[in-house]
């Protein structure tokens, strides 16, 4: 039985499957997929393997996107709990109990793109289009950075002449330079088209933190039928999208599809091929996964598209993926309902976003309803608020974390991924959760979440290994208390 992959010499005319080539059709070899569905297939109740891939993802160090692929369709129902068990178990040990927060930002949704997935196409004329001035960037900020947040995902849609990328490091000096009372953006993700190397060089100058490209699908075919007008057409330039961020001297790249667009295997298995990518091209693999659904919005209807996935194989995915990947952060948005984000938080997800708009401008002016509705892009499904997510957090035993150290000392890319996997990041992220959570709760939580997050550090103190470390917090506890902000490890 061989598991390694690439070994099949491929007939006359294939593409073969190199991990470390710069070309998209290589190191997501559309064969190489196959035969690791083929593979996954003929071994869904092959006992014997799994038991072995198993023992393999025991030891922490991940998994090759063919023996994950088996995991996933493992049919044995034991073995599904024993997935589910050890899924549970490396979030512990690489997460332990934090969920750090974020919010996303939507900029302009101008979009020269056919994407028929999204509101935002080109062809879509009555959408209202709207692109925020910097003083409304800045009246968004204040809003988010009253709400309590530090971390936001940049969103804008693909339009050179509406949004070019002065625009958007226009728009990061601004996010970045707002301190209203104790608030600031302390890391500003984006998530903007497929672009040069050299504005990824000026991204990266710009200070931001991690850069997002979801590949929406693996599947060559599929992709160009999904995007059939605009420069995102081209499936190379997005799929190596990655690579040039990285040439361009972006540390902490994130990954992720848009599941219900293509069967959930073939991305599964060619997600994995992606990060095996980085890591064989740059030593270095993906910060983060994200794994959105599609959802109802403006014209678009889910139910057009026939490869939507329910919520078990939702959490299989997830629980795969954190074993797959165990240092590789997973990100879920509030596209998902508040109980289906309970169920996949425990199998692998480290971070989520809370209090979320999808409209541009939605955040200073929650009353234009109407105008939210028609800018949104796509549904939320948790319209709770910050607040409630947190305090829903702390009531199901996580600590909500507003931490953005590593990337300000420096932790990112391969340093980040040494010390994630050696298992050490615990050390920094507690005593930073903590200390971020006490910011939260002195400026910008209600009354109850106040007294259940007291609580709570005082319980998770009591967790730190180091005794050194507790004193510092301790110490840092109480100057937060008196007015002090932004502790760090
Ligand atoms: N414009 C950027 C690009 O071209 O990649 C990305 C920004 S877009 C605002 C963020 C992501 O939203 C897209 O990559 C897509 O995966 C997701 N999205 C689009 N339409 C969606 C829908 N109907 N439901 C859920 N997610 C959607």
């Amino acid at each position: 039985m061989n598991l390694e992959c690439g070994v099949v010499l491929p007939r006359m005319g294939r593409i073969m499957y190199n991990p470390k080539s710069n070309k998209a059709e290589e190191f997501i070899c559309h064969d190489e997929v196959l035969a690791s569905l083929a593979f996954a297939k003929a071994n869904k109740n092959n006992l014997e393997l799994i038991n072995k891939i198993l023992d393999k993802a025991k030891l922490g160090k991940g998994l090759t996107h063919r023996e994950a692929a088996v995991l996933l369709d493992c049919e044995i129902e034991e073995k599904n709990q024993e997935i589910f068990e050890l899924a549970q178990k490396i979030k512990q040990d690489y997460y332990g109990n934090r969920i750090v927060l974020f919010a996303p930002l939507y900029l302009s949704n101008y979009c020269v793109n056919g994407c028929v997935y999204c509101p935002y196409h080109a062809q879509n004329k009555h959408i209202p289009r709207k692109k925020m001035t910097q003083e409304e960037i800045k009246e968004e900020v204040i809003a988010l950075q009253d709400m309590g947040h530090k971390r936001l995902a940049i969103e804008t849609g693909e339009d050179p002449v509406n949004n070019p990328i002065e625009y958007v490091l226009e728009s990061l000096k601004t996010i970045y330079s707002i301190h209203h009372k104790n608030g600031a953006i302390r890391r500003a993700n984006v998530n903007i088209a497929a672009t040069t190397v050299e504005n990824y060089r000026k991204l990266k100058e710009a200070g931001i933190g991690t850069y997002i490209l979801f590949q929406e699908t693996y599947n060559k075919k599929s992709y160009e039928q999904l995007h059939p007008t605009g420069p995102k057409h081209n499936y190379a330039y997005h799929t190596e999208a990655m690579d040039r961020a990285m040439t361009g001297g972006i540390d902490d790249v994130g990954l992720g599809v848009l599941f219900g667009l293509e069967g959930y295997r073939y991305e599964f298995s060619a997600l994995l091929m992606h990060a095996e990518h980085l890591e064989a091209a740059f030593g270095v693999g993906p910060h983060t996964i994200s794994v959105p659904r599609i959802k109802r919005a403006d014209d678009i209807n889910p139910d057009d598209f026939d490869n939507g996935i329910d919520d078990d194989i939702f959490a299989k995915i997830i629980a795969c993926i954190r074993i797959a990947v165990p240092y590789t952060g997973m990100i879920i948005s509030t596209r998902e309902s508040d109980k289906c984000r309970e169920r996949v938080l425990k199998l692998g997800i480290s971070q989520i976003s809370g209090g979320s708009k999808t409209s541009v401008g939605g955040y200073a002016h929650p009353e234009n309803e109407k105008e939210d509705e028609e800018t949104a892009q796509f549904d939320v499904s948790d319209r709770r608020s910050l607040d409630e997510v947190v305090k829903w957090l702390m009531g199901l035993g996580y600590v909500p974390s507003f931490c953005t150290a590593c990337y300000r000392e420096g932790r990112v890319g391969d340093r980040f991924m040494a010390i994630c996997k050696e298992q050490q990041i615990h050390n920094f992220c507690h005593p930073n959760a903590i200390m971020t959570l006490k910011e939260y709760l002195e400026d910008y939580a209600s009354d109850e979440t106040k007294k259940i997050g007291e609580e709570l550090i005082q319980k998770e103190l009591a967790t730190l290994e180091n005794q050194k470390i507790e004193c510092a917090v301790e110490k840092n506890l109480v100057s937060i208390e008196n007015g002090q902000r932004d502790f760090r490890f």
